[in-house]
């Protein structure tokens, strides 16, 4: 593809601002910096410019004023795993990676950690967990994903709100360069996060469209000590009257808590060799500062499972089961995906408490209705512990794109409709993007034109990761 003299003058300036070493144009990093998980090609006509890997907030700021001055957008991207589409540029721009920026510091002394960005989630649990802390963040993905990815979603993962909180809530400051530039910190060195107005809340869990994060600090959470347990159920009704009877029961909502139907428990223990069970199945772990606080909260949500009649229903003692069943139940996804030669997409559902039952059946029906999708197996798992189903599908890679993309604006109307009909919202993939035109409904024009003031005072030219807030595809 032939250079432009405006492309050629943009990767002067950024070789300029980060070194030449940290600027490419080639087309190969163009695309792969275009992709995310979706299963369709990147546009050729909305290609960066140039992508740019800078390692200091500095840089970071030049290259904004920069854009600023001649109306370049610029686009941030961690490890590009994101689910609703954020991660793709919508059009030409410069695409500013954040996978230099991976400063880590443990300040026992202070009770906090502090990470660059860039930073991969898995990486920052291990470097935590060898110093007895725990990191509050467990996404599928935590293998690439970045610190500064899951921060602008606000994700836990697997994690369960209702029994430690929300990525959030660990949160006590962020440093950020504004997308006109300038440079701030937020927050606190304390212990005791700010009360009232907190700008770190504009931040975190705001889905990239407000400024850049260059560091992030988080309490230290001391490693808690784990407890484990399984049941199998005849079919999936029980198992949502078993969660209900969990909350409404005051059963202490364990740390994960996960569903897989039978089908995709079937194969999940077949991946391990392990026996298939002869239902679908739910596994969870409880929590406490010992071992027998966390035995004591897993017998007690146990007791509340006995309720609705398992098939069988047990503690896990032996680690190495508990292990297999965790790594069966991680690479579904990816094993899928190798055995169908397939490329997959995941839905994402939340029921309310007083629907579940209703709301867990209706998921198991997800496809019924979507041209392509409902000729394809439904596999049904997800965290139920927090209320979140994610139907799954493998498609065919034969498939075009624009069966790809017809099949991706469905999968959103109809996730948009479900989260809609039960009065929630999505909890692991942000906001936006794909799913604009359910926050406008969900949530009314005023609210969204309310983010688009906000976003317009931070951004008066529009320049950061444009394309997002309105929902291009
Ligand atoms: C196989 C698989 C499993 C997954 N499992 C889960 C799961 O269990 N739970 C879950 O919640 N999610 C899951 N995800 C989704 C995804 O991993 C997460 O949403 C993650 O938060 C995205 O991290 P990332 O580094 O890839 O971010 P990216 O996709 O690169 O970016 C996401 C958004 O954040 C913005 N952003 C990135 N860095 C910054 C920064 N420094 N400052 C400001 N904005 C920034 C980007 O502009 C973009 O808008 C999964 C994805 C895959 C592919």
């Amino acid at each position: 593809m032939a250079t432009t003299d405006k492309e050629q003058e943009i990767v002067s300036v950024m070789e300029g601002i980060v070194g030449k070493n940290r600027v490419t144009n080639s087309i190969f990093e163009k695309i792969k910096e275009s992709l995310d998980p979706f299963p369709y090609h990147a546009s050729r006509e909305n290609l960066p410019l140039v992508v740019v890997l800078p390692e200091r907030k500095e840089q970071i700021s030049e290259i904004f004023k920069y854009a600023n001055k001649e109306k370049v957008p610029v686009f941030v991207r961690g490890s590009g795993t994101q689910l609703a589409g954020s991660s793709r540029p919508h059009i030409p721009g410069i695409m500013l990676n954040t996978s230099r920026l991976t400063n880590f510091e443990i300040r026992e002394d202070y009770g906090f950690f502090e990470s660059g960005p860039g930073v991969r989630v898995g990486e920052a649990a291990d470097m935590l967990a060898e110093r007895g802390w725990f990191l509050p963040i467990l996404p599928g993905s935590r293998v690439i994903a970045s610190m500064g990815g899951v921060i602008s979603n606000n994700t836990s993962g697997h994690i369960i709100d209702a029994a430690i909180g929300k990525l959030a809530d660990y949160v006590l400051a962020v440093e950020v360069v504004l997308p006109t530039g300038e440079i701030i910190e937020t927050g606190t060195k304390g212990m005791r996060k700010p009360a009232g107005t907190d700008l770190t809340k504009m931040f975190v869990g705001g889905d990239g469209i407000m400024g850049v994060v260059t560091m992030i600090r988080m309490r230290l959470i001391p490693a808690v000590k784990q407890s484990y347990g399984i049941a199998i159920y005849p079919d999936l009704k029980p198992i949502a009257r078993a969660v209900k009877r969990m909350y409404v029961e005051k059963a202490p909502p364990p740390l994960f808590m996960e569903f897989m139907d039978h089908n995709v428990s079937t194969i999940a223990f077949q991946i391990k060799e392990m026996e298939p069970p002869p239902g679908p199945v739910i596994f969870f772990v409880g929590i406490g500062q010992d071992k027998e606080e966390a035995d004591k909260k897993m017998a007690k949500v146990m007791e509340v499972f006995q309720k609705e009649d398992p098939i069988k229903a047990y503690p896990i003692t032996d680690l190495e089961e508990w292990k297999k069943l965790w790594v069966a139940r991680e690479v579904i996804a990816p094993y899928l995906m190798n055995k169908l030669q397939g490329k997959l997409i995941a839905i994402e559902l939340v029921a309310n408490l007083a629907k579940l039952e209703e709301a867990m059946e209706e998921g198991a029906r997800f496809n019924e209705g979507i041209p392509y999708l409902e000729d394809l197996t439904n596999y049904y798992f997800g965290h139920i512990g927090a209320l979140t189903m994610h139907p799954t599908f493998v498609l065919p890679p034969e498939w075009d794109d624009d069966v790809m993309r017809e099949i991706s604006r469905n999968q959103f109307k109809k996730e948009a409709e479900f989260n809609i009909k039960y009065g929630t919202c999505g909890g692991e993939w942000g906001q936006f993007s794909k799913r604009t035109p359910f926050f406008i409904k969900r949530y009314g024009e005023t609210a969204y034109e309310l983010v688009k003031k906000m976003k317009a005072v931070f951004d008066p030219n529009n320049i950061l990761n444009p394309g997002i807030l309105e929902g291009y595809r």
